[in-house]
């Protein structure tokens, strides 16, 4: 965060002692991270008047700055005037002469409501600070097992005009192993010599005295038709195991991710049983995290020199190497409180008794009014603190969701109406006096933002597309 601080005043004492109450503990930007700007003005008033703030309006930065500062003194009087009304100061020196405006208007004289305003000022900064700056899940102690398919008494798998699999995939592999060590996970490789199972148990070895959020099995494999024929398309498959319902879970959030790499990925299952030598024996390792993934047909020419080429391995091995610090990234967020849900977008205006107008978020709990959450886009690269300022969406009275670990009524009723509701659920989900016969729908939302916050979180709000994490602060 960046704080400019421009004197006006004619008594240079409060600039300077602002500027050293926020010299103590403000976070400095993170490397990439554009730093949040504010410019502030001290500004004289006559003697025995009252100290008060003046901040930008329509500044969405100058709104949680009022937010945070409103909350710590709420007798301090501030308002909001456009920025062609704020005083003229020449902010030509300062680091963003563009940022948004803070006044702080300073009465001659009036030592202690000064130091009060000054505080209460410096507090709100730091508060803010805080809250923007990006939380950056650390990838120490995240546990990643690497399985390159294949290697073991020479069988190679699939292979096309000499490239075989085993070969592609152990340079795919090896690469993996590289970046995602680079990005501080502790990884392993598999032992060439081991059967599948035997590396399951290998997996299981590595994984021993970690949580299942922080331990992850990759199988790397390139897939073969049997018929001598290429599918139509280029393919990737995530497949999982069965018998682990995380493993699912998993398997359809990394599918997600490489398609947002532009791979072609989908998921199937692996069937029910496998015998002890088959090579899907790997997903015996003990994580629900664990998908065996075959990157893409090796069938034709074009494909065995496409699968070949340091451009696919580099570019392949990088995108798994995203989706595991994403996906990882996420289950520690998850792990340490967050609710993960998708947000759809609201006014802020509404009949209840909210009414937060452009800034805030609606929990579907009534007795959620007023608490300050935290919410992060997915990533969590970016998050912002915010109020509940609103009931919804779609229930009132959701506090096995909102306060406790089940998923959102919203999200259990996915596109049903609300008079479709068990009689019981209804009850829980409280009285839609505003839904005439209970006709609305519910899009599976656990959260409501306004569109400034979604602007904030660099997300468009579109039900079922965009997610959030969340928690109270
Ligand atoms: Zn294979």
């Amino acid at each position: 965060m960046t704080v400019g601080i421009a004197d006006n005043s004619t008594d240079f004492s409060f600039a300077t002692e602002f500027a050293q109450d926020l010299t103590v503990d403000v976070p400095a930007p993170a490397l990439n991270e554009t730093p949040l700007q504010v410019n502030i003005i001290v500004q004289d008033l006559p003697e025995n008047s009252v100290p008060s703030v003046v901040i930008e309006k329509d500044s969405p930065v100058a709104k949680l700055f009022s937010d945070e500062f409103k909350r710590t003194s709420p007798d301090l009087p501030i308002t909001e005037v456009p920025r062609e009304e704020l005083p003229k100061v020449d902010l030509g020196l300062l680091n963003a002469p563009q940022a948004p405006i803070v006044v702080l208007k300073v009465p001659k004289g009036n030592e202690a409501e000064n130091r009060q305003l000054r505080t209460a000022a410096a507090n709100a900064l730091k508060k803010l600070s805080i809250a923007q700056a990006p939380v950056t899940p650390s990838a120490e102690g995240i546990k990643v097992f690497i399985d390159p398919g294949h290697g073991v008494n020479g069988d190679s798998g699939a292979s096309f005009n000499g490239v075989s699999e085993r070969e592609i995939v152990l340079k795919v592999a090896k690469l993996l192993d590289a970046d995602l060590k680079a990005r501080g996970f502790s990884t392993m490789l598999s032992n060439s010599a081991l059967r599948p199972q035997e590396r399951a148990a290998e997996a299981s070895q590595f994984f021993q005295g970690s949580t299942v959020a922080s331990t992850f099995f990759l199988s790397i494999h390139l897939n073969s038709t049997g018929s001598g024929t290429c599918p139509g398309k280029s393919e990737a498959w995530a497949m999982y195991d069965l018998q682990t319902p995380g493993s699912k879970s998993f398997s359809e959030n990394l599918a997600k991710l490489l398609q947002a790499k532009g791979i072609a990925a989908s998921v199937n299952p692996v069937p029910e049983t496998y015998s002890n030598f088959t090579n899907l024996g790997v997903l015996e390792a003990q994580t629900d995290n664990k998908a065996l993934i075959e990157l893409e047909f090796l069938c034709n020419q074009e494909n065995s020199i496409k699968v070949n080429s340091s451009q696919w391995q580099d570019s392949t091995s990088k995108a798994l190497a995203e989706a595991i610090s994403s996906l990882s990234g996420s289950m520690l967020a998850d792990s340490q409180g967050f609710k993960t849900v998708f947000a759809t977008r609201f006014d802020g205006s509404s009949n209840t008794a909210g009414n937060c107008n452009n800034s805030c978020a609606a929990l579907p709990d009534n007795t959620a009014l007023g608490k300050s959450i935290t919410v992060c886009n997915i990533g969590r690269t970016k998050c912002v603190n915010t109020k509940v300022g609103d009931i919804g969406p779609w229930c009132t009275k959701d506090s096995a969701y909102v306060f406790g670990t089940t998923k959102s009524i919203g999200e259990q009723f996915n596109g049903k109406y609300w008079r479709e509701l068990p009689e019981s659920v209804q009850t829980t989900c409280g009285n839609p006096i505003e839904w005439p016969q209970g006709n609305l729908k519910s899009n599976g939302a656990g959260i409501d933002l306004t569109q400034d916050l979604l602007e904030q979180l660099g997300i468009s709000g579109d039900p079922l597309r965009d997610q959030v994490k969340w928690k109270f602060v």
